[in-house]
Formats: C-alpha cells, sequence, structure tokens
C-alpha cells in the first residue's frame, strides 16, 4: 500500500515508513492512496470473528509491508482482555471493545477500559509494540517529545513503557491536571519515561515541545519524535472497533448503523470515515463537540475557521477543547475528489491563521453523502446526559460519553442502531461526577490510592534550552 501526502508534494512511502514519522515532507499528511474496500462477501466473512482478527483483517491490508506473520504476533500481543480489563461486566472483557446496550437500539461503546481508562489506548497499545518492531528491525532507537493535558501523555507512556528503543520524555503542565491524571503519569517508575512537570500552561508546554523539534540539528542528532494524533498508524488502529461494534449490533450484512463521536482533534471520527470508505455500511457519523465547536459549525455551515488559543475554552469535556482539528484535512481531501492542489490552496489560508468557507461550492452539498452530521453541548447538557442516563439506565457516564450522547439523541432514526462511543471512564473525571450526581463515580480495581503512591517528575521552567540539556543528559 502506497501513502500519498494530502497536499500531494511528497513521495508515495510504505507503511512502516510513516510509521514514525508525523506531518509528510510538505506538510500534508499520509492518505492510503486508495481505500482498500471489502466486499459484502468479506464483510459477512468477518462477522463473529474476534477483536485480534478483525484487526487483522483490516490492518493487514494497510501495513502490508510488515510481514503476516509479524503483524499478527504484534496484534495478539496487544489486544488482550488483560490489558483491556476495566468493562464494566468483566465477564465480556474478551471483546476487547463491548457493547453496553442501553436501548434496543442504543448502545456504547466500551472504548475505554485500558490502562489509562480512555479511548486512546486502543490505538496508542498497539503504537508501542509496532514502534518496538520497527526500531529493533532498524537497530534505531526514538525519543518520544510530547505535551499533554491529560489523556494523550498518558496513554502514550503506558503504551511505551518497558519499550526497548524507546525513551517518553512527556511535558505537562505543572499542578493543571486532576491528581488522579497526574497520578497515574507520575506514578511510572519505568526507567524508559520521563515525566517533566512545565510551570506554566499547557500552551507553554506545547511551545516548548515546538521550539525542540524546529531545532533541525537538535531533532535529528537525538532522534526526536512524535507520537500526536496525525499518525496514521493510530487512525488506522482505530478503524476496527468500528467493524466490531457493526457486527455486535447487526445481524446480516447491509444493515446500517450510525456512530456518534467526541470528538476533538478529529482522529476518532475520521477513523469512522475511513471504516465507511472501507465498505462499512454506516449510515450517520454522528459527530459532537463541546462548547469548542470548530467542527460542529463547519458540518452545519461550510464554515472552517479554527480558533485562536484565546478563543479556547476550558471544559468539563476537556479533551475535546481544541481550536483546530489536526485530522480534518483528511476528511476535506476526500471531500475534493482528493484534489492536492485545492487543499493546498485551503490549508495555505487555515495556516497563515485564516478560515475557509465551502458553504457556496457543490462540496458543501457532498458532505451529506459522507454521512456527516453535528451537534455540540453546553456544560449543563452534560450534567443533564449524565444524570438521566444514570436515573434512565443505572449506568455513569464520563463528560466527553454525555456530549456524544447528547447530541446523538438529535439523530437517532427508528430500526437503526446508534452506537455511542464511550471515550473515557467516569473515575478520570471525579469533580464532573461529583457536580452531576452528588457522588464520586467508582473506580475501577486497582486504581485506588493510586494519589498516594511514590511519584517521579521533574519540574522545570517552559524553557527550550532547559529541556534540551534534560534529553540530552538522559539520552548519552
Ligand atoms: C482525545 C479524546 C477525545 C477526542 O478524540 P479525537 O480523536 O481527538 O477527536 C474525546 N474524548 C476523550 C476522552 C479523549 O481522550
Amino acid at each position: 500500500m502506497n501513502y500519498v501526502s494530502t497536499r500531494g508534494q511528497s513521495a508515495p512511502k510504505q507503511f512502516l515508513d510513516i510509521l514514525l514519522g508525523g506531518l509528510m515532507e510538505d506538510g500534508g499528511l499520509a492518505m492510503p492512496e486508495r481505500y482498500p474496500s471489502f466486499t459484502p462477501q468479506e464483510l459477512e466473512a468477518l462477522r463473529g470473528k474476534s477483536y485480534p482478527d478483525l484487526a487483522f483483517a483490516v490492518l493487514s491490508r494497510f501495513a502490508d509491508d510488515i510481514p503476516a506473520a509479524d503483524l499478527k504476533l504484534l496484534i495478539d500481543r496487544t489486544y488482550r482482555a488483560e490489558v483491556y480489563c476495566n468493562a464494566r461486566d468483566k465477564a465480556r472483557a474478551v471483546d476487547i471493545t463491548p457493547l453496553t446496550t442501553l436501548e434496543p437500539d442504543l448502545h456504547l461503546l466500551e472504548l475505554s477500559n485500558g490502562p489509562t481508562l480512555a479511548f486512546k489506548d486502543m490505538a496508542m497499545q498497539l503504537l508501542g509494540n509496532l514502534f518496538e518492531y520497527a526500531l529493533e528491525r532498524t537497530g534505531q532507537s526514538l525519543n518520544i517529545l510530547g505535551a499533554t493535558s491529560g489523556d494523550t501523555g498518558s496513554a502514550a507512556e503506558y503504551a511505551m513503557r518497558g519499550k526497548r528503543g524507546v525513551r517518553v520524555f512527556m511535558l505537562s503542565p505543572a499542578g493543571k491536571m486532576s491528581p488522579f491524571q497526574r497520578a497515574q503519569m507520575y506514578s511510572l517508575q519505568d526507567e524508559n519515561i520521563f515525566n517533566i512537570a512545565v510551570r506554566g500552561m499547557f500552551d507553554d508546554a506545547q511551545d516548548v515541545v515546538k521550539a525542540v523539534s524546529n531545532d533541525l540539528e537538535f531533532k535529528r542528532k537525538y532522534a526526536i519524535g512524535t507520537v500526536n494524533s496525525i499518525n496514521w498508524a493510530r487512525v488506522s488502529a482505530q478503524v476496527v472497533y468500528y467493524f466490531k461494534a457493526y457486527f455486535a449490533v447487526t445481524a446480516k450484512s447491509g444493515e446500517e448503523v450510525s456512530f456518534a463521536v467526541p470528538s476533538g482533534n478529529f482522529g476518532n471520527i475520521c477513523a469512522g470515515h475511513i471504516a465507511r470508505m472501507l465498505g462499512l455500511p454506516i449510515r450517520k457519523l454522528v459527530l459532537a463537540t463541546n462548547e469548542n465547536d470548530v467542527l460542529d459549525e463547519f458540518f452545519r455551515t461550510g464554515v472552517y475557521r479554527p480558533r485562536g488559543t484565546a478563543e479556547t475554552h476550558e471544559t468539563s469535556s476537556p479533551s475535546m477543547d481544541i481550536s483546530k482539528a489536526s485530522n480534518f484535512e483528511r476528511f476535506v481531501f476526500d471531500l475534493h475528489g482528493r484534489d492536492a492542489e485545492a487543499l493546498r490552496k485551503l490549508w495555505a489560508e487555515v495556516d497563515a491563521g485564516g478560515a475557509f468557507d465551502l458553504s457556496a461550492t457543490p462540496y458543501f452539498k457532498q458532505i451529506a453523502a459522507y454521512g456527516f452530521v453535528s451537534g455540540s453541548s453546553s456544560h449543563a447538557d452534560r450534567l443533564a446526559t449524565i444524570r438521566a442516563t444514570a436515573e434512565r439506565y443505572g449506568i455513569t457516564i464520563d463528560p466527553h460519553t454525555a456530549d456524544a450522547l447528547k447530541v446523538a439523541a438529535a439523530h437517532r432514526e427508528a430500526g437503526i442502531p446508534m452506537v455511542v462511543l464511550e471515550t473515557a471512564l467516569p473515575a478520570k473525571f471525579e469533580e464532573t461526577i461529583l457536580e452531576a450526581l452528588g457522588k464520586a463515580p467508582e473506580r475501577p480495581s486497582g486504581y485506588d490510592g493510586i494519589e498516594a503512591l511514590p511519584q517521579r517528575v521533574e519540574e522545570m521552567d517552559p524553557d527550550a534550552g532547559q529541556i534540551k540539556a534534560f534529553i540530552a543528559a538522559h539520552v548519552d
């Protein structure tokens, strides 16, 4: 499989070539040259398969430069019930992404049963094993540098801990994450994991990462890499659970299913779009945002207007607090019939801090043909949805899942199953659950008292020079 750039000016590459990288050389995102589609017969043959078998069926089409036996081993090592063990119904952990049925045609797809209790574990755990494999083959090593406000950093650390050839340097804003999130990351004692608490906000940490990455000589000398959400391997690994859910809620091929996705960087729902392009009969892709509604605005009006950081709200579904959606370019590429020149023009505006407006173009009308609809929610909506879900179904959901469940309600159709992607467990967001329900959510076993564990973290100023010196001292 060849991968091309959305901007059309990079040479095609293979899966392993783009695995460790970020953007393509021309600043675009990697896309498969064409979608490897599944016929209805091929789809039907997948019904009833286990999660690892489905993952192999999907990913072997994208990663065809990894020998099949190796890929199978990596997948089997990743998708084990012992790793994704925090299912509501423990007996169903073997499903890896079990469903909780709320009503006959309304389901939650449990994606947050992995070690960090958020859906990012679904793809990141595979990435850890893929990175180790790829680095071993070439004898290289990689130093992952990132900034996190919570979920991504912990998912990356739990995926990379103990992996040969990989070190993680993760910057987080000192004192800004919840005590639970801090404990999750800082209590890791693995020698290849380095937590750096930066005196400042998330944006300060992000700026330091950018400054270090822009020092190309340092970047090359110390093999600095990233694991951000534009990574193609992450997106493709997320396609798998759309297949798993589809078979779980249908009886025969051809039946349609809708999905509702709490969205930030457009990674998760982009995987849904890809699943649909592969031939999975997805009716609607319901995109849900919180008050940071840049994507909802686009799907309603055709205007894509990334916000400045000053315009970005801090909300009670913080993992969706984005100002621009880094994976969105992939969908716009498809929407424009893969016209890379058109993409370059649109993103010339975006990269210069501007916006674009498709409302007067034929593309705006075509959005519907891709199944996308959208909506947004407020803090009050989230509280009301968390309450109603507890009352009606006896189930506690997290604020991100609540965003999606609220928006999904407006897009349900008789006879069409609606699957709401559950992207975090409520234990991660105690404060909001307390506000909604008057009591703290249950913690999965093994997470009680983690705040009291010894922590391993270095506090520093948001200064690129200091961070570089720290990295150099720990790599050499
Ligand atoms: C990252 C995250 C999201 C947003 O996912 P995207 O792929 O960025 O759209 C939603 N919910 C939770 C809990 C997350 O961690």
